[in-house]
């Protein structure tokens, strides 16, 4: 071990799982699929199609909607390349889309199926890195473009009548990793695919959609809500898959800390990102190549740099192979880490999920997951980047301290033996809807005929954009009355993405989500780019850059935040006695409103610092519950906040096990006595305008949601509460007030009227 720490880590494993290797099982070619075709796979080492591929491909070929979901590296290419390239190979005239969630995917198809289609199919991408001139040539010329659903919001769709042609050939839509089109980013590209649809419709086309998914609960359903069409399932992997050995992992807590210098002066455990790090480091040492998921930007950083530095006293040499990839890196950067890692070049790779959807890394022997992904799917779907034909793979999933890593490393059957959540999106949710009838009437007058496309919500939705002046109602339709284009963002959060740049040299350095800008780049923010630390010295909201420098404190930052919350309106509720359950509408005000240091070593606080920053608002929806004071055990009455708020820092810790969501998703307010409701009350909100659906799937799961949490709390060995259990990353209080007993019994209460209810 580079770290010296073997003594210690042999006590972290918590289960191991073993995944057997799985035979392929192979099928003769489709008789349609032409021999130039069958020839240059074969070029390619493809000397037949795995069932689940063949099966796939010839509901295609006949017209059919279908989605491929299974696991990684199944070969879910094949199974649209196939009926699309021999489309485009019989068609001579035909046309196909190719979508995928990010440009690094996109790329990484274009070269596929720039070796596999006839010299007349043209494939090309079409991204905002494209230049202008190459823009008309692939208008004219290319049969299959490569694209993502911003381009297609953004540059085709608006511009349909330069895409005509284009679009009146166009026989299929694919649409790969489309499990990432989830919340509301899902419901925003569904949405892009009904006005494309329309289009095409209007132009005399219905093009066939062949979905790629990652193993996901209920596929067709999911896909048929993004498509709006009936789409029918692949399920049964035919690919072979070699052995995993799949070990949980649970840092050791850390030795020797004072008990002032620990913030809450909770246990805490050593931090999942220096142990990936370790891990990652010890791989690397031993030519072990691997791939390091990590949940943060930052954190991937973090990992790269450690493990460099550990292999740099170690094995020097090998400290180089090791670097961080993530999503705000610029284009260049990011292709040359994808070329070196497949050419194995680098040995060590820490990366964020920008690499989960991204290229086609192959042959890897071990996959490393620093805290849980978020979803069971993406679980799968990182961990199946582990594995080259015929050689044991091995894959670590290291729980962060937090309730959800923590309950899910001693809890192994919430892993393995559980089916893979569905994809949660709300094409329903007035706030994506609107904008995009906005949208689509600005591409032509929306009809009546339109309405169905666009789902029930239509119709109040068309009143209130004529009543707000949006659109004009005349007899042959709704017209857009703007002058320009709407101006909406896919990607859910509103507003420009904030670059990040480096005062000295006006080195743009990278970018962040303008939702995230007030957490992640403050004045005063530490932020981390390719291992060198940098200082946030101004955060230019209007102009949407951070001005930095770099310097190296030995302190890490934490924002603070304030959050009120009043009650719109209430959508459904379960009445149980004492205790009420509820699903409504909610208005939020969240604002930043300083930080605290604290040593990096230690996390011992520095101090705390004010910001200045703007209030933002959120009208979103809740679910929440309200306990009558008098059904509150004894023993809590003392500390009722403490306990509401343990409880709702849990419940939030725990609710990505019944929705697709992370924490990250979701906001929470606890109050002893909400004005709204008069009484004690736990609130938890999906954090995006017009909520994403997470809300409503706590609400309906109510009962295993709740029951997790409060085992998850109860089984904690911690005294008092700990990042464990009951501490959360986000806190805006810094986890004051909590308590955790308080916290169980309070659930106790819940838990039981809710189950007298139902009796
Ligand atoms: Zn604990
Ligand atoms: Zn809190």
């Amino acid at each position: 071990m580079v770290s010296g720490r073997a003594a210690t880590t042999a006590g972290c494993v918590t289960h191991v799982e073993r995944l057997p290797a799985r035979a392929g099982v192979g099928v003769p070619w489709p008789q349609w699929v032409p021999q130039g075709l069958r020839e240059r796979l074969a070029d390619r080492g493809v000397v037949a199609p795995w069932r689940h591929q063949a099966e796939a491909a010839e509901i295609a070929w006949r017209g059919g909607h279908v989605v491929v979901a299974t696991g990684t590296a199944s070969g879910k290419s094949l199974a649209y390349q196939m009926p699309v390239l021999a489309r485009l190979a019989t068609e001579t005239k035909a046309t196909a889309i190719y979508l995928s969630p990010t440009k690094a995917l996109a790329a990484d198809q274009l070269r596929s199926v720039v070796a596999l289609a006839d010299e007349t199919v043209r494939p090309s991408g079409y991204d905002g890195d494209t230049p202008t001139a190459e823009r008309d040539w692939i208008r004219q010329y290319a049969r299959l473009v490569l694209t993502n659903p911003d381009m297609l919001h953004r540059g085709i769709l608006p511009r349909h009548d330069a895409w005509a042609t284009f679009l009146r050939r166009l026989r299929y839509v694919v649409i790969d990793e489309c499990h990432a089109y989830r919340g509301v980013f899902g419901s925003h590209v569904a949405h892009v695919l009904r006005r494309l649809r329309r289009i095409c419709a209007r132009y005399g086309s219905e093009p066939t959609f062949i979905l790629a998914s990652a193993t996901a609960g209920d596929p067709a359903t999911t896909a048929g809500r993004l498509t709006g069409l009936p789409v029918a399932a692949v399920t049964e992997d035919g690919s072979p898959r070699a052995g995993v050995t799949f070990a949980l992992w649970e840092p050791p807590p850390l030795p020797g800390l004072d008990a002032d210098g620990v913030v809450d002066a909770a246990p805490v455990r050593r931090s999942a990102l220096m142990e990936t790090a370790d891990l990652l480091a010890d791989a690397v040492s031993h030519g072990v190549r691997t791939l390091a998921f990590v949940r943060s930007r930052r954190g991937a950083e973090v990992v790269a740099s450690v493990a460099r530095r550990g292999l740099g006293h170690a094995v020097p040499e090998l400290a180089e192979r090791v670097a961080a990839y993530r999503g705000g890196y610029l284009r260049d950067e990011r292709r040359a880490l994808e070329r070196a890692l497949v050419s194995g070049e680098l040995l060590g790779l820490a990366a964020t999920n920008a690499l989960e959807l991204g290229i086609d890394v192959a042959g890897l022997d071990a996959v490393l997951l620093a805290g849980y992904p978020g979803t069971l799917a993406s679980l799968w779907q990182q961990a199946g980047r582990a594995g080259r034909a015929g050689r044991e793979a091995l894959c670590v999933f290291v729980a962060r301290d937090d309730p959800l890593d923590t309950y899910l490393v001693h809890h192994p059957q919430a892993l393995f033996g559980r089916p893979v959540e569905a994809t949660v999106l709300d094409p329903g949710n007035p706030y994506v809807l609107g904008p995009h009838l906005c949208c689509a009437a600005a591409e032509l007058p929306l009809t009546p005929d339109d309405l169905l496309l666009f789902g029930d919500q239509t119709e109040g939705v068309l009143d209130a954009l004529v009543a707000a002046g949006a659109l004009r109602r005349r007899p042959t339709g709704w017209y857009w009355t703007g002058t320009g284009r709407p101006d909406v963002d896919l990607r859910g959060s509103g507003g420009l993405e904030v670059s990040i740049v480096e005062a000295a040299t006006g080195r743009l350095l990278g970018t962040v989500d303008p939702a995230a800008a007030h957490v992640q780049v403050h004045p005063g923010a530490v932020h981390l780019h390719q291992g060198t630390s940098y200082v946030v010295d101004q955060l230019d909201l209007d102009d949407a850059v951070a001005l930095v420098h770099a310097e190296e404190p030995d302190w890490t930052t934490h924002p603070r935040d304030v959050t009120n919350l009043g009650v719109v309106s209430v959508t459904s509720y379960v009445d149980a006695g004492p205790v009420g359950l509820f699903l409504g509408e909610v208005e939020v005000t969240n604002q930043v409103v300083g930080y605290q240091r604290r040593r990096l070593t230690t996390r011992e606080v520095i101090d705390t610092r004010p910001l200045d920053l703007p209030a933002r608002e959120l009208r979103t929806v809740a679910v929440w519950w309200t306990i009558a004071p008098s059904a509150l055990p004894d023993d809590v009455e003392c500390d009722v906040p403490g306990a509401l708020h343990a409880a709702e820092h849990a419940a939030i810790g725990l609710l990505p096990l019944v929705a697709t969501c992370d924490r990250w998703d979701i906001g929470g307010l606890s109050t002893a006595a909400h004005p709204d409701t008069g009484v004690p009350t736990v609130f938890v909100y999906d954090g995006h305008q017009g909520g994403a659906g997470f809300a409503e799937r706590a609400y309906l799961a109510a009962s295993d949601w709740l029951t997790a949490t409060r085992t998850a709390i109860a089984e904690c060995l911690c005294e008092k509460g700990c990042p464990s259990c009951v501490h959360s990353p986000k806190c805006g209080n810094g986890n004051d007030p909590l308590d955790k007993a308080g916290a169980v019994a309070v659930l106790d209460v819940v838990l039981g009227a809710l189950r007298d209810a139902r009796r």
